[in-house]
């Protein structure tokens, strides 16, 4: 059993320095219910652990787990040191093209589909492409704008299904995917891309939803 070295943070951390992950904290927290590793690229590994667990029980947790976490910990710094940074004129360039072509483009699948929605907003964040709020206003990220024209599209459709269907349900799914299909074909018919692979028989939305996850937030 290694030993914890290192000082007693507060009252309730401490800390165990791992000779390839560095600084492992232990922390009591009293609402946990159970031990539990978290993994961050940059805030690096914190055990969470019930208040009347000993350290002791923490660690030989994490011990268990510690190639997991090596490992998770490595792809996550692998992703964040590829993931692309932009300038801020580039993110302000963007902004005032995705503001000049985003709310048309939202109007105009609404209306060949028969959706009505609130109010449109260009939002930039890192943790969704769009959202749509209960009240049926709809959130569209300005990264849309580097996205091909059927991914744009796709999000948009995905975000007009909400005001039908709040969650990812079954309902939800279904309709999005008929939506996706037909749209796919009138994108064909009007001479635009489409994704490679996309014809009869099969799933768009799957294909659609794997392409997107080819890019990333910026
Ligand atoms: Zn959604």
């Amino acid at each position: 059993m290694p030993e914890i070295s290192g000082k007693l943070r507060a009252m309730r951390e401490k800390i165990y320095d791992d000779a390839d992950i560095g600084a492992v904290r232990l922390r009591k927290n009293p609402r946990s219910r159970r031990i539990s590793i978290r993994v961050h690229p940059i805030r690096g590994v914190t055990v969470s652990m019930p208040y009347l667990v000993p350290y002791a029980a923490g660690l030989r947790f994490f011990l268990s787990r510690r190639e997991w976490v090596l490992g998770a910990l490595e792809r996550q710094r692998g992703q964040l040191a590829s993931a692309p940074s932009v300038s801020e004129e580039e993110v302000e360039m963007m902004r005032r093209q995705a503001k000049a072509v985003l709310p048309g483009r939202l109007a105009e699948l609404a209306g060949m589909y028969g959706f009505v929605y609130g109010q449109v907003r260009i939002k930039h964040n890192s943790s969704n492409w769009g959202s749509c709020s209960a009240r049926g206003n709809i959130n569209l990220n300005l990264n849309l704008v580097r996205l091909p024209r059927y991914l744009s599209d796709y999000v948009m459709l995905h975000e007009l299904c909400h005001l039908r269907h709040a969650d990812h349900g079954p309902a939800f799914h279904a309709l999005l995917g008929t939506l996706c299909w037909r749209h796919l074909e009138y994108l064909a018919g009007a001479g635009e891309e489409v994704p490679a692979g996309a014809g009869a028989g099969t799933d768009c939305e799957r294909l659609l939803s794997a392409e997107l996850r080819r890019f990333r937030l910026v």
